[in-house]
């Protein structure tokens, strides 16, 4: 995708959405990690529910060591591979402690010594809860960039090392959120919803999904539009 494509591409997606930031509901730089930890190969809104009582009364690495693994494990069975994240969360709380005088560290490289840790998830805390610039590559992230073109990359290192190229400012800190929102509900995995995508002639991915019987004959209110 040539340069100004690229900035368009940003721009209408902006104009989308111009305040876009994560799903995952949380209190502090803290929350967030448990809850991206939390997140991986689930979904964010299993993640909200389990985390939201348990939020309620944890919010500090001391606060979760003393509530312990089993009482944590049966507080998130509701979330995939629970026994392997509550491990991960004590031992990632014991390590904020002893590392980092129980704050969450504010660099990529810190961030993945803790348990459970790797790129991605140190990349939403940068980006979502210090505000830096980085380029979180999940499943929706990777497979926007590829189909449409605009950051193609064999593994998510290298998408991640694309966008870090290409993406102009002002979009660079809310990147990474507009391209998962897009993947989650427009451009989905199985289907994806060219109809009705505001980048549709800028993406390279053929043949374009046509808009279905079903949404033709919708009234505007009950028409599909994006939720988050
Ligand atoms: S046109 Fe289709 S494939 Fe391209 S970004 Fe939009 S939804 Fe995805």
């Amino acid at each position: 995708m040539k340069k100004d494509q690229v900035f368009e591409f940003f721009r209408r997606l902006a104009e989308d959405n111009p305040s876009p930031t994560t799903e995952l509901e949380f209190s502090n730089p803290y929350t967030l990690l448990v809850a991206v930890v939390l997140s991986a190969q689930a979904t964010d809104a299993s993640v909200n529910l389990a985390c939201r009582p348990l939020f309620a009364k944890i919010s500090t690495p001391q606060q979760m060591i003393e509530l312990g693994e089993e009482a944590l494990r049966e507080r998130i069975k509701t979330i995939g591979l629970f026994n392997t994240k509550a491990k991960n969360v004590i031992a990632l709380s014991e390590a904020l402690i002893r590392d980092f005088g129980g704050q969450v560290p504010r660099t990529r490289d810190e961030l993945q010594t803790l348990p459970g840790v790797g790129r991605k998830t140190a990349n939403v805390v940068l980006n979502t809860a210090f505000g830096e610039e980085t380029f979180a590559v999940d499943t929706h992230v990777f497979r926007v960039c590829n189909r449409t073109g605009l950051a193609p990359g064999k593994t998510p290192e290298e998408v991640e090392a694309k966008l870090e190229k290409i993406v102009p400012q002002p979009f660079r800190r809310d990147a990474h959120h507009w391209l998962i929102l897009h993947g989650r509900y427009v451009c989905k995995a199985r289907t994806p919803e060219c109809w009705r995508c505001v980048v549709a002639d800028l993406c390279r991915y053929k043949p374009k999904t046509p808009m279905p019987k079903s949404a033709r004959t919708a009234t505007p209110e009950s028409s599909a539009t994006r939720t988050g």
